[in-house]
């Protein structure tokens, strides 16, 4: 068994091994003490290669300073530490010093690409690399002009969520430029349908329908409780924090005020002050909150008032109008670059209880010694209350953002996996809370006290361990469970359904072949690329092959199955009309292995595009081939994935019948919430067959029209799904975006049939979940499937008093099967401080994590809630948050003076874009089926991805010399920073242009659009041109760095200024105020100033 102290194995962590045959070891009674104790902690806790060039083979580590029990020098007979009591399952409780280390065949230290993770490895994914059948596509598609390097100038329809926006592109190409005024104007919806459900949350956890009952996320108490109560015992107001430990470090260019302060004097105006004649932000103002002349004059009209804000009552009429020096207001490029420049170099260390872990924006690596990495749990603090009081005194919300199958840098070790063998994962008997490093030994070793519920528990003789001088266990190094944050075990049959180890999962492919999907060509790019695709399922460490069995379905009003059985000449095709009543025509067959039904699946993918080549029929069902193929997994017994490939609105008649209701005239009133709730209940009833089948769905739809995405999306939404969106979709300008989708989804690792649980200390516990799962109670996460890329933010709330010696423990167990059928549970567990002076829950604070679940808090509120009330609950809270920081917290001042907590300094900048995102304010081009899609997909997005979703990057590409190619430093998202003899990328996740000013220079143009003058650039343009000179290299290696950073394909859209498309791309100057009515952050930073001091007066 690979234990190797100096090279961690990095297994993916769909592999066996290395798997830690702990009750086989010898540990019972056989460790004399720390002499013989093996110096194991490197192995699993040793330094991460990455940071650790040349570790010298066979030498021993020196144990962390985080206390590894004594360094020993019990040694493996290659010299090396012993740590082989985790390898051996010859040994029977023997001594451990007769056991051997063993390597794996092939074994390589340091990122020997056999045993890098799956998900990272070069191998797995990339050799997909480029589209290997586009080339035969374009042969096949005859007249469909696919074009060389450059592409034709493309429709705008690039977003990552449909077409832009009504303006004509500059071609003229856009095949529905009507598109958004067009649709139809449904009919009112069918308010009770509406009403009778709630929406996509589980049915437990439903918001209140009433909008009266819309309450602030971080307490549900009163708007502005114990605002001015007397500061709690020992608080003081002697002055500012004094120690930023978290955030600010000495090499802060600027010495900067822990709390960022915003002077502003009542009285005359005074000029506008320089930041640099003050530390930190400082700026005059009037005071009052009325008109501030704009940054620039595309944006100098007047504070945008009620509209904007909702129930604030109109700013008083100010005096003589203010500029705000924008450079004064805290800026995120700033807080990015300083965190950066602080942090990015050091590793961080996860042995400390409490502490804030770098930015998601910042480069570094996680050693794991003890508390799960930031990778997998991100908090909103890190320092939490003791009592409830003090936290509805903050607001500020105590919430986790979880992803449990996180994707891992190479560098990093994906979690071990333990085996108990059949007694399974030592748990303790009353709270069920899995064997972590918190837990307490007693009694020399013979019992374990529970950390989350104190209830003392026997050790099994067979886990019996001795305990040295500082009472902890002498192999405590050794095993994972006992010294790591995050580490697997090995599941028993008990965690099986039915008692029965599961079967390797299946995927099914349920084409629709209907006219649009076969005249758009989808439907013969589909099938020419999963000939290939399906050699690359998922696979577990080094299987030669997938486990997954795959199976096929076309269907437009009628569902066709086809059989594949390897012994078969030819495919044979089933049709089962009868869509009322769906049953599967056939097993045997239907679900096949891949490589033995090689020539038959290519035969039936070759011919699927001729069958249906002169369709006629437009109409398709949706929910019976949902229901088909939950049925085919349930009928071979196993969990699976579908993969539904839609184009319409399901008219036809048929379970989860569907009609077109949208209807724009709803927004801003009280009825908009409808256009985000499903129309039917018929999806929620599936999709909890679904779940409890184990079966994921995965949609890609490709709509030329509304296709209601709030009622299509439910089913993936509650099954752990994903849903794609391409609209107007194009095999000519879109295949590069949906192709790119495609293999990335099929070849990530998943994790089925999953369960995830969140355990926490006495005094707190998880009240809220938002992510894509299913509840059907009020702890267990349902999740027919879970993969690397997917997030659940857990709430919690204090049930109790906690204490600052204690803390507070969380541990998120998931248990799932694996893409090989092996049944597991992946442990995270996390320590977290606990504070009685609110100065340190604001010092160790997460903006990013704040927003994150701000975001998704709001974006469910407008299922029930009317969207308006949803922006006023969000300004409120944040308007709460810090106020309460400056009167408890911050030096007294003048009321004049805004005072943000150092660590969110950019709770204001961020929220703002929230409140105007689309979902929440959108403009007159985004549609219903726009911000559903949005609203469902922020829903499961990591703390990176709503980061840069809400505040885009802005990367300027012609600043920095050529010969540069390190990513350049973003600017922020406003338009005075663009300089129109430059050319700027801007990326939010989801899409990317490249604006092009209009003075930039000839030479610059020619290198990177081989064309000779500003003029001749195709404005819409998606592919640049490849060039042989420096800059054309530069920007192309940009663009693919980017889009390797995100989970979804961004499309390239060439904007050139002043063009008409720049209106679109001026959406994501999101420091600007936006056409539908969005404030500008100077004009926000303005209001919150004076919410709060409403608040305080
Ligand atoms: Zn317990």
């Amino acid at each position: 068994m690979n234990v190797n102290q100096s090279a961690p194995p990095v297994p993916p962590f769909g592999q066996p091994q290395p798997v830690y045959l702990g009750h086989h070891q010898s540990s019972y009674g056989g460790q004399p003490g720390p002499t013989t104790a093996p110096t194991s902690y490197g192995t699993y806790n040793g330094p991460v290669p990455g940071y650790q060039q040349t570790p010298p083979p066979g030498v021993s580590r020196a144990p962390p300073s985080s206390g590894a029990p004594p360094a020993s020098t019990a040694q493996g007979p290659c010299g090396q530490t012993a740590y082989g009591q985790f390898g051996q399952g010859d040994v029977q409780n023997g001594p451990s010093s007769t056991v051997q280390m063993q390597r794996l065949p092939g074994y390589q230290p340091f990122g020997s690409a056999i045993l890098a993770p799956v998900v990272s490895q070069p191998a797995v994914l990339q050799p997909y690399g480029p589209p290997p059948t586009s080339a035969q596509v374009t042969a096949q598609l005859a007249g469909m002009q696919i074009s060389g390097t450059v592409a034709p100038a493309s429709p705008p329809s690039g977003l990552g969520y449909g077409p832009p926006t009504s303006l004509a592109s500059a071609s003229g190409s856009f095949p529905n430029s009507g598109l958004y005024g067009s649709y139809p104007q449904g009919q009112a919806p069918p308010l009770g349908q509406a009403q009778g459900h709630p929406g996509t949350q589980p049915p437990q956890r439903s918001v209140p329908l009433q909008a009266s009952s819309f309450t602030p996320p971080a307490s549900g108490g009163p708007r502005m409780p114990s605002m001015t109560g007397p500061p709690l015992p020992g608080q003081s107001f002697g002055g500012p924090p004094v120690s930023q430990p978290n955030h600010v470090s000495s090499l802060a260019p600027q010495a900067l005020p822990p709390g960022t302060q915003m002077t502003g004097p009542p009285g005359p105006p005074l000029p506008p002050m320089h930041s640099s004649q003050q530390p930190g932000y400082q700026l005059q103002q009037n005071g009052s909150f009325g008109p501030t002349r704009g940054p620039q004059s595309n944006y100098g009209s007047p504070y945008p008032g009620a509209a904007t804000f909702g129930s604030q009552p109109g700013p008083p009429q100010p005096l003589p109008p203010k500029r705000l020096d924008p450079d004064a207001i805290p800026s995120p490029i700033q807080v990015i670059e300083d965190d950066r420049n602080n942090r990015g170099s050091e590793p961080f260390v996860t042995g400390v209880r409490g502490q804030v872990p770098p930015l998601v924006t910042t480069n570094f690596l996680v050693k794991d010694q003890g508390n799960a990495s930031p990778r997998y749990i991100r908090c909103t603090s890190y320092n939490i209350p003791c009592t409830s009081d003090m936290a509805k005194q903050a607001q500020v919300p105590l919430a986790a953002v979880i992803k449990p199958l996180a994707r891992l840098p190479p560098e990093e070790a994906s979690p071990y996996v333990v085996d108990h063998g059949e007694s399974g994962p030592l748990r303790c008997n009353r709270c069920k809370a899995y064997m972590c490093p918190f837990m307490q030994f007693v009694e020399g070793g013979r019992r374990f006290q529970c950390c989350f519920c104190s209830c003392i528990n026997d050790v099994p003789p067979q886990y019996f361990q001795h305990l040295d001088h500082t009472g902890k266990r002498v192999d405590a190094y050794d095993r994972p469970e006992l010294s790591l944050g995050s580490y697997e075990f090995l599941a028993t049959v008990d965690y099986c359904k039915n008692n029965k180890f599961p079967s390797p999962p299946a995927f099914i492919f349920m084409i629709d072949v209907s006219y649009n999907a076969i005249r758009s060509g989808l439907v013969r790019l589909l099938c020419e690329e999963l000939k290939s695709l399906l050699d690359f399922l998922p696979r577990e460490g080094g299987a030669e092959e997938s486990a997954i069995r795959v199976g096929f379905v076309t269907y437009n009003k009628v569902l066709h199955f086809y059989n594949v059985k390897s012994s078969l000449a030819q495919p044979q095709m089933m049709v089962v009309s009868d869509v009322g009543d769906m049953f599967v025509p056939l097993l045997d067959g239907f679900l096949v292995n891949v490589n033995e039904s090689q020539a038959v699946i290519t035969s039936l993918l070759d011919q699927i595009p001729e069958m249906f080549a002169d369709t006629r029929e437009t109409e398709t069902v949706f929910a019976p081939v949902i229901q088909a193929g939950m049925e085919a997994l349930k009928a071979a017994e196993c969990a699976g994935k579908l993969f539904l490939f839609h184009t319409s609105l399901p008219i036809a008649e048929a379970p989860g019948k569907l009609k077109n209701r949208d209807d724009r005239k709803l927004i801003n009133t009280d009825k908009e919430k409808t256009l985000f709730q499903p129309q039917t209940g018929a999806y929620q009833t599936l999709a909890k067959e679904c779940v409890a089948q184990g079966c994921c769905v995965d949609l890609f739809l490709f709509p030329n029209q509304y296709v209601d995405v709030a009622t299509l999306s439910v089913v993936p939404q509650l099954t752990g799904g994903s849903v794609y969106k391409y609209a107007c979709f194009q095999v000519e300008n879109d295949q590069e975006r949906f192709l790119s989708d495609l293999r990335r989804d099929v070849q990530k690792v998943v994790g089925f049939d999953a369960v995830m649980r969140v355990r926490t200390s006495t005094g707190i516990r998880a009240v809220d979940f938002f992510g894509a799962f299913y509840m059907n109670n009020t702890t267990d996460v349902e999740l027919a499937g879970l993969d690397g890329d997917k997030t659940v933010t857990v709430e919690f709330k204090h049930d109790d008093r906690l204490n600052e010696e204690n803390g507070a423990l969380m541990q998120c167990a998931l248990l799932y099967t694996s893409c090989a059928g092996q049944r597991r549970l992946r442990i995270h567990n996390l320590a977290l401080n606990c504070c009685t002076q609110l100065a340190d829950l604001y010092r160790n604070c997460e903006t990013d994590t704040l927003i994150n679940y701000m975001a998704k808090f709001a974006y469910r509120g407008v299922l029930s809630s009317p969207v308006k009330t949803v922006r006023d609950t969000l300004i409120t809270q944040c308007a709460q948050i810090l106020a309460c920081y400056r009167k408890n917290c911050a030096s007294p001042s003048s009321a004049g003076q805004l005072i943000l907590p150092e660590c969110m300094k950019l709770l204001p900048v961020y929220l703002n874009c929230v409140l105007k995102s689309d979902v929440l304010q959108p403009g007159a081009e985004v549609t219903t089926d726009d911000r559903a899609y949005v609203r469902q997909l922020v829903t499961s997005m990591d703390v990176a991805e709503t980061n840069v979703f809400f505040y885009p990057r802005l990367l300027p590409l012609t600043k920095s010399p050529i010969e540069n190619t390190t990513e350049p430093p973003a600017v922020r998202a406003s338009e005075e920073r663009l300089s129109n003899g430059d050319i700027y990328l801007l990326e939010n996740g989801l899409n990317l242009f490249l604006w092009v000013g209009a003075s930039v220079q000839q030479g610059v143009v020619q290198s990177l659009f081989g064309v000779s003058s500003f003029s001749q650039i195709t404005s819409g343009l998606s592919v640049l041109p490849v060039l042989d000179n420096l800059l054309s290299k530069k920007v192309q290696g940009l663009i693919d760095s980017l889009r390797a950073q995100r989970s979804r394909y961004m499309k390239l859209i060439v904007v050139k200024q002043e063009d008409k498309l720049e209106t679109l791309f001026k959406h994501f100057l999101v420091e600007d105020k936006s056409l539908s009515g969005g404030a500008s952050y100077v004009d926000f930073l303005c209001h919150m100033h004076k919410e709060i001091r409403q608040l305080l007066s």
